[in-house]
């Protein structure tokens, strides 16, 4: 019998799934002119301009910022997010859109169409990133993963003085952006840190690690495209596959790879934390 199909476990896009859709359409689409707008029903922000407003403006180069897109237009730009359940196809012939599809930027080189079942996405128009509503939604966000300025010393600095657990700490984004529940989970566990340690215990030189951690398990994700959790599939149509590399993360009561004793599962925060007791040290 098959098992299954992932599609069916809920998880949001995280970083790396926002970064391959980025990769996946930004340089196809720069250059391109808007020769229509299609909106399905309403997204989790209105998008702030009227559509016309957008229609024969030239596409400028796609950023991300954490989990958000901005994508700069000849009179300001889109900031767009995945939401719980979003993802971005970018096009040459999409269909006409599905019950599920909100949003359709037409343009000379394609169609940008986002799909988003339970419509916690986004697209918003703003005069630049800088200007609201753009600013308010991009505020409070932590350092880049890949960013110089993410190290031990900056997470050692900004955990100082918290109580809260780090995998919380981690998963707040306010920190480091990036970090969502299953690569915080393997980032302390490549790190050998509990994940109910009060954030402002953890020494320096484990903030070294654990940054370290961080930042080559996002990359590892990057790599795969994200997770298979959820039925991602970017504008190529690829499937991701870091959950099939994760050590701890959907493990539970299976033996550690590095010492055997089973993987415990507990909930943080309301969202599930799995760890090994014996390599993962308070
Ligand atoms: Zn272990």
């Amino acid at each position: 019998m098959r098992p299954a199909p992932l599609a069916i476990i809920p998880a949001m896009p995280e970083l790396p799934e926002v970064e391959s859709t980025r990769r996946s359409f930004a340089e196809r689409i720069r250059g391109a002119r808007v020769s229509a707008v299609r909106l399905g029903k309403p997204l989790r922000w209105p998008l702030g301009c009227e559509p016309e407003f957008l229609v024969s403006q030239c596409v400028g180069d796609v950023v991300r910022r954490g989990k958000y897109l901005w994508m700069a237009l000849d009179a300001g730009g889109l900031l767009l997010h995945l939401g719980m359940s979003g993802s971005l196809r970018f096009s040459p012939s999409l269909g006409e859109p599905g019950p599920h599809d909100h949003f359709d930027l037409v343009t000379t080189h394609g169609v940008l169409r986002l799909t988003d079942p339970r419509r916690f996405g986004a697209v918003v128009w703003a005069q630049a990133p800088d200007h609201e509503p753009a600013a308010k939604l991009l505020a409070g966000l932590g350092v880049e993963p890949f960013d110089d300025a993410f190290d031990g010393a900056h997470l050692h600095a900004a955990l100082r003085g918290r109580r809260v657990a780090i995998k919380q700490a981690l998963l707040a984004g306010d920190i480091v952006v990036g970090a969502g529940n299953i690569y915080a989970c393997e980032a302390l566990f490549e790190a050998g840190i509990d994940p109910r340690t009060p954030a402002g215990r953890i020494s320096r030189p484990r903030c070294d690690r654990l940054a370290a951690a961080v930042r080559r398990i996002l990359g590892e994700a990057l790599g795969l495209g994200g997770t298979t959790l959820r039925d991602f599939r970017d504008a190529h149509g690829m499937a991701g596959g870091f959950q099939a590399h994760a050590r701890v993360y959907g493990r539970a009561g299976q033996p550690c790879v590095v010492c055997g004793t089973p993987i415990r599962r507990i909930v943080q925060g309301q969202r599930a934390t799995c760890f090994c007791p014996r390599c993962q040290r308070r």
